[in-house]
């Protein structure tokens, strides 16, 4: 092969690559931008197994491993690590057509948070082991003056959904979790002040118990609602910030424009979401796989308890109370104890989900 065309194949490896690469080991390529070392983002993810996207229109990039998320804006500095705020020393930059991150933010946050293949955990109770399931809020439906559904023998919704749902709470507790009930007694309680004890509460997952009705007295089953993929999460998002009470990281967003607080609220919502649906399908597969129930699935909806709740939120129909065969069922107290615990195991494999990724990060 001549020289020439060497040389040419070189220039071209250099073009391809975008940048010059300091440290061949990882074969990731670097640059420097005023005096500090940066890494191509795409070969890093690719490097690691890291699921990326990024959105050429509003420059956001989210990465994503297992159960873990980060968020970065290209020309910000602040970023979302599993919905935290962290800052960086250098904001994320664009450098030859690519986006490039500080090497400090590679060795400290994607070197740690994205570890090779994660370890399956010992059968401990897995809320123990997920840090990250620690308070749930378990909501029984209506209440009081309102009864929900009404069976065709007379059987109210209101009661059933507090009996499962103080059920639940009881085996949660058991489990080491704490446990905020909306109500744990027959009164009504308005959607709003449930949403606000909701995002009061800390707590780390929204669990709403409900029972179903329809005019066609031959449907079924269970179903399990996250919140509607056809909300606006943008404008959801320039509401909650305006609010100003972004329970995050305090001061440090405090000083932060309102248009960055708004982007950061509606990644947090897309994060809940996709968060959502891998619990309500937990809770599905759990129940399909303990009962002999018709599972209807997983859907999506725009209950006010789904679109007001600022972390992962789900509804539950245990069952049509004007279904014959099912309003018999939910009358009774073992059945309504078998369901409770189908869904208590449904959580308990969402909170074991994010635990494999925990014990590997030890
Ligand atoms: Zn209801």
């Amino acid at each position: 092969m001549c020289k020439r065309l060497v040389f040419i194949q070189v220039i071209f490896i250099l073009f391809l690559a975008g940048c010059v690469t300091l440290q061949p080991k990882e074969s990731i390529p670097t640059c420097k931008i005023n005096g500090v070392t940066y890494y191509s983002l795409i070969p890093l993810c690719e490097a690691k197994g890291i699921n990326w996207q990024y959105d050429t229109f509003t420059r956001v990039v989210v990465l994503r491993k297992g159960t873990d998320r980060i968020n970065l804006k290209v020309g910000d500095d602040l970023i979302l690590v599993n919905q935290r705020a962290v800052l960086l020393s250098r904001p994320i930059e664009i450098y030859e057509g690519a986006v490039v991150v500080p090497a400090k933010f590679k060795e400290q946050i994607i070197d740690v948070l994205f570890r090779k293949e994660p370890v399956l955990p010992q059968k401990i109770s897995s809320f123990v082991i997920s840090k990250k399931i620690r308070k749930i809020v378990v909501d029984a439906g209506h209440g009081g003056n309102d009864p929900g559904a009404i069976g065709r023998t007379g059987l109210r919704e209101k009661d059933v959904n507090l009996d499962i749902a103080k059920r639940l709470a009881l085996l949660l507790k058991s489990e080491g979790v704490n446990v905020v009930m909306t109500r744990s007694t027959d009164r009504f309680i308005p959607l709003g002040a449930r949403v606000g004890i909701t995002n009061k509460s800390g707590a780390d997952i929204f669990v709403s118990i409900h029972s179903n009705a329809n005019r066609t007295r031959s449907m079924n089953g269970f179903e399990v609602y996250y919140v509607a993929s056809s909300l606006n999460d943008a404008k959801r998002a320039l509401v909650t910030a305006k609010e100003g009470n972004l329970n995050l990281e305090g001061s440090l967003f405090a000083s932060r424009s309102l248009e960055l607080r708004a982007m950061l609220w509606d990644m947090i919502y897309a994060y809940d979401r996709a968060e959502s649906i891998q619990l309500a399908k937990n809770i599905c597969r759990s129940v399909g796989s303990n009962m002999n129930v018709k599972i209807i699935g997983v859907k999506d909806a725009r209950y006010e308890v789904l679109r007001g709740s600022r972390i992962p939120a789900v509804l539950v129909e245990v069952g049509f109370v004007s279904n014959y065969n099912e309003e018999r069922m939910l009358k009774n107290g073992f059945y309504r104890q078998k369901i409770a615990e189908s869904i208590m195991d449904g959580i308990s494999d969402y909170a074991q989900e994010l635990a494999m990724v925990e014990a590997d990060r030890r």
